[in-house]
């Protein structure tokens, strides 16, 4: 008898394991893990500084036992991202949203000249934010410069007069301009006052003192946060990649935050971000810069299904459902901290698998991250929220969607029973439903959506990273 129970649960998780066909259409079939082909010239160490890894995570990958060995014209394979963080380590600077050449080169006591030589820049216009730069050589006599004021020169100003204002001394603003004397300031210049209280150097229009972006580089298929802090109050607003951006103010009224979500078949590359900050008499700035978005490691899948299931009229008008249900901004933040996971059972499919069905281009991803859990167990909310749908469709079978606030939404489909209804508010950790196979599924499991800003994301992001 309880060889037969085992047996039959075998096969429930064995079934679990099977994809399921919720789907989605994408632009395009790459995005895949990134092939680097090695050309004339390059070293490990520079690859590795290009794609912001490391020259042992590309050896480990690629199974190389000397690292100094690379030949012109070898594949190699460059390990995602979320593996090995972007992050400035001695010598490396990964470029920040509103931040120059010259900013960068004061920051670690260097010039542009050397920045620029170091990394091969031929045009410091195009730096991109999530760049990683090359800056080990400083210069002797420059100490190096964290932060300061970008203040502009008005036509009355003396350097004098703008160093008291700003608390800094003149000998020290002359270093930091590259200024030979006082009196080589005109209307309209950008001037860099040092101050060790002052924001981190960025470039940045007033009234902005601070612009960030994390985790960074931004990823595709992932959540990123935008953050804008003012000195005075305003209204932001902008666009990336043809969505707008929703901010929400911290309590403060002047640090601002949109939570981005990046579509899942976004080809990797460079993309501008436009803001737009109005301040309290109407006036309006427009600010421009280009964010990196990287490669997600996303692993790719062929499946053979029967046609009835790719029906594309049935898949648009419940895409168009969903969509329509996520689409809502409430100003009001029901989450905090990271998620919990929404089943206790091991994940069978992760988000962002590109598919291809009966041999189509590997135009679809895995809109969701699927949970093998045994029929009847246990869904539990992630976070607080408010439930918004919860009923049966074609696709998703039994389906429950819960608004987190601020653009953020969970989903939760194929389910046997629902124990919530619109409308009811649930906390972190409550019971919601249970497992089943509902809708369009091939064995029971849970598939779990996490919607930001009107985007299907990586909802196992949301379980390690704190947002806002
Ligand atoms: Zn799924």
């Amino acid at each position: 008898m309880r060889r037969w129970v085992l047996l039959a649960l075998g096969i429930v998780f064995w079934i679990g394991l099977a994809p399921d066909p919720l789907l989605a259409q994408g632009g395009s079939s790459d995005g895949r893990t990134t092939i680097h082909v090695v050309q004339r010239g390059e070293t490990l160490y520079r690859i590795a500084l290009a794609y912001g890894t490391s020259v042992e995570a590309i050896a480990q990958t690629n199974g190389m036992s000397d690292t100094t060995n690379i030949q012109v014209g070898q594949r190699l394979v460059i390990p995602s991202s979320m593996v090995n963080a972007m992050v400035s380590t001695a010598g490396r600077h990964v470029v920040q949203p509103g931040e120059s050449l010259a900013h960068i080169a004061l920051r670690y006591g260097s010039t542009k000249e050397l920045v620029s030589a170091l990394n091969s820049i031929v045009n410091p216009a195009r730096l991109y934010v999530g760049q990683v730069l090359d800056v080990s050589e400083t210069t002797p006599g420059r100490p190096p410069l964290t932060h300061g004021y970008t203040h502009v020169v008005q036509p009355e100003d003396t350097l004098y007069r703008i160093a008291l204002r700003y608390n800094a001394r003149v000998d020290d603003v002359l270093l930091a301009n590259g200024l030979s004397s006082p009196a080589l300031i005109f209307p309209g210049q950008q001037l860099l006052i040092p101050g060790p209280d002052a924001p981190a150097l960025q470039e940045l229009p007033a009234p902005l003192t601070e612009l960030t972006l994390m985790p960074l580089p931004a990823e595709v298929g992932r959540t990123f946060r935008l953050r804008v802090v003012s000195y005075e109050p305003v209204t932001p607003g902008g666009t990336f990649l043809d969505r707008p951006l929703r901010f929400a103010p911290q309590p403060d009224g002047l640090t601002f935050d949109a939570l981005i979500g990046v579509q899942a078949m976004t080809p990797v590359g460079r993309y501008p971000l436009t803001l737009t900050i109005v301040d309290d008499s109407g006036v309006a700035i427009t600010f421009e810069t280009v964010l990196y978005v990287a490669d997600g490691g996303y692993a790719s899948e062929a499946l053979t299904v029967s046609d009835e299931l790719l029906d594309p009229e049935v898949d648009s008008a419940e895409i168009a459902f969903v969509a329509g249900l996520v689409s809502e901004f409430t100003p009001e933040r029901y989450f905090d901290g990271p998620m919990g996971l929404p089943a206790a059972a091991p994940v069978t499919s992760p988000f962002g698998t590109r598919r291809s069905y009966n041999g189509s281009a590997y135009n679809r991803f895995h809109t969701g991250t699927d949970f093998g859990g045994p029929p009847g167990s246990s869904i539990y909310a992630p976070a607080a929220g408010r439930v918004v749908f919860s009923g049966p469709r074609e696709i998703h079978g039994l389906f429950t969607v819960i608004d987190h606030g601020w653009g953020i939404y969970t989903a939760y489909a194929h389910q046997a029973e629902s124990r919530v209804q619109p409308g009811q508010m649930v906390s972190a950790g409550e019971v919601i439903g249970t497992i089943g196979n509902s809708g369009r599924s091939t064995g029971p499991h849970l598939h779990w959506e996490v919607w930001v800003n009107g985007v299907e994301t990586d909802g196992l992001q949301w379980t390690r990273l704190s947002f806002p």
